[in-house]
């Protein structure tokens, strides 16, 4: 039997205003001559002129990595209402969740948690192990799926991405459009250096993830992340021995 192809009018109508919606919001700028623009801004100036822009339509992603505790450093001294968010994969590693209860002290802030369907029922669904079996999914499911829901509710998010990060970071601008998302995305440490990093964090005092001291330069998931040897790029730790190198939100 042929599927049935009859559309919800309701259903119809919602994404055709989502879609204008989409579109309106994209026509705000020239996301390519205010990249220009922003790029010699610093740090603190790209955010408060994202907050200008977008008030309190604008979500700070935070991974609980050095970069985060940077840029919620600088957030919160331009706009102390700057809301933050993280993606709770239930596979974080216990210092990750460790340094976000310690932030949330040294910043007086809340973090809303975003996730999905728990470890056991990925597991009953999709079968044990998913992240050896086919590690895209097992990020689509944990990270980008509640990452679209955490950004269907802003018009603007912050990343504390590096171009020094990696060569698929390397053309980052400070301010895009973020195609895969719908949403404006700002960079605002793109061009600092791992040095920059380290110098902010221990010129403030501020938490970091302590995993950073023992050999870890990039933290994700407890499964996928593992220290790295000497001479290893920062971002050699995720995904060992897999040609995967991104999540899929960055
Ligand atoms: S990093 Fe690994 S465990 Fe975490 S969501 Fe991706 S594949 Fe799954």
């Amino acid at each position: 039997m042929e599927p049935s192809t009859t559309i919800n009018p309701a259903q119809a109508e919602a994404e055709r205003k989502a879609e204008e919606a989409t579109r309106a919001l994209a026509a705000r700028f020239d996301a390519e001559k205010e990249a220009a623009r922003i790029e010699p801004f610093d740090a603190s100036q790209i955010l408060e002129w994202a907050f200008e822009q977008f008030g309190e339509d604008i979500y700070i992603a935070c991974s609980f990595q050095k970069t985060s505790s940077v840029v919620m450093h600088l957030a919160t001294e331009v706009n102390p209402n700057a809301r933050f968010f993280y993606l709770d994969t239930d596979f974080l590693f216990p210092e990750t969740y460790e340094t976000r209860d310690r932030l949330a002290g040294h910043f007086n802030v809340d973090f809303e948690r975003w996730h999905n369907i728990t470890p056991e029922e990925q597991a009953r669904q999709f079968g044990d192990q998913l992240w050896k079996t086919d590690p895209d999914a097992c990020c689509g499911i944990r990270k980008v799926d509640p990452m679209r829901r955490a950004l269907s509710t802003v018009d603007a998010w912050v990343a504390g991405i590096r171009r020094e990060d990696s060569a698929t970071r390397a053309g980052s601008p400070k301010f895009m459009w973020d195609k895969k998302f719908d949403i404006w995305k700002f960079n605002p440490i793109a061009d600092w250096t791992e040095r920059d990093v380290w110098t902010h964090l221990h010129k403030h005092g501020i938490p970091y993830n302590p995993l950073h001291d023992q050999g870890y330069p990039s933290i994700g998931c407890t499964h996928c992340t593992r220290p790295v040897l000497p001479g290893q790029s920062s971002r050699d730790g995720r995904w060992s021995g897999s040609g995967k190198t991104e999540c899929g939100i960055n």
